[in-house]
């Protein structure tokens, strides 16, 4: 049987992001009056599904939602933006995940994930779409899903030749077998600190937590550094590649667009140093606006931003 590819396979989460703006967070037993609410399609899996998908990238995406409003809205949103929602199934007792997101004024952000409907999906179900993971040129996965069915999907991948990228967030700890199927792993500076027990806080200390990480059997470490852009460590050696400083509004999804624009260079055949360097311009833009998918940019203002 002739199978043809299905592109990036995105397997995460589909969250409805509930956002409310506020000069300062309430200190315990404090209530304050708010600036703004509002209702942003998010989750870690479809921020990533639309950063590929915007970027041109042909994006399918495994996840699950609830049979309830923000359940539909999610499943519609990720349709308008060119995902193929076919594997997106839809959960009969639980409800879609939220995050509860309060945005400070200086930036600062505080996220609560009720993953709902998303965790429901097992390694049962996962090994069900096996003919789907291994039609993928490149499997993405984050940690706001089941732990084994993530495990499940990397070992499905790697068994089939299928690199596979982890974004290793929100920090958690991770099994050896689940890292050795990795081919590249996408920590910030806090989840590096997380997994490899090193104090990150520098350029330095991020080479020496991925060091520690590339001996469990990843082959590519790619730790984020905000403005200061990414490091990468493999077998090659260590190579700094710097960000693009820009004014940050709102620092919700830059590695989300960060990893989706990486899924979709390394799948273009880019080296990764230039993979790297697209994928800082993407997470620059997208801190420059607010929200998670509504701050994504599309390919043209990518390419103009780097002209
Ligand atoms: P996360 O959002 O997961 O905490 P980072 O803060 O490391 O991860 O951001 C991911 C990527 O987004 C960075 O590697 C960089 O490319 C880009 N980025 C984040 N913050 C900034 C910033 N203030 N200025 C420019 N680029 C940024």
């Amino acid at each position: 049987m002739v199978v043809s590819s299905l592109g990036i396979v995105v397997i995460g989460s589909l969250n409805m992001d509930m956002v409310v703006r506020t000069g300062r967070a309430p200190g315990p037993g404090e209530t304050l009056f708010g600036q703004s609410f509002s209702l942003s399609p998010g989750g870690k899996g479809a921020n990533q599904a639309a950063a590929a998908a915007r970027l041109g990238g042909e994006v399918t995406m495994i996840g699950r939602v609830g049979q309830d409003g923000f359940g539909n809205e999610m499943r519609e949103i990720m349709r308008q933006e060119q995902v193929n929602i076919e594997h997106i199934s839809v959960s009969k007792g639980e409800a879609t995940g939220v995050a509860s997101i309060v945005l400070e004024e200086d930036g600062e952000n505080r996220i609560i994930v009720v993953p709902g409907a998303n965790i429901e999906l097992t390694a049962a179900d996962i090994e069900a779409l096996g003919d789907v993971i291994r039609q993928a040129e490149i499997v993405v996965l984050q940690l706001e899903m089941d732990m084994a069915m993530s495990e499940r999907a990397a070992a499905i991948a790697y068994a089939h030749g299928i690199p596979v990228i982890l974004n290793p967030a929100p920090a958690q700890a991770l099994s050896d077998e689940l890292l050795s199927h990795v081919t590249y792993l996408t920590p910030n500076e806090t989840e590096a600190g997380v997994l490899s027990g090193v104090a990150v806080d520098s350029v330095d200390t991020a080479g020496e937590a991925a060091r520690l990480l590339l001996a469990k059997g990843v082959q590519n470490v790619i730790v984020t550094l905000g403005s200061k852009g990414a490091l990468i460590v493999n077998e090659a050696g260590t190579e700094h590649v710097p960000g693009f400083p820009v004014q940050a509004v709102d620092t919700v999804a830059a590695g989300d667009s960060f990893n989706g624009a990486l899924a979709l260079q390394v799948t273009r055949g880019a080296a990764l140093a230039e993979a790297v360097s697209f994928a800082n311009a993407v997470g620059a833009l997208a801190v420059g606006k607010p929200g998670a998918i509504p701050s994504l940019p599309r390919l043209a203002e990518v390419e103009k931003f780097l002209q």
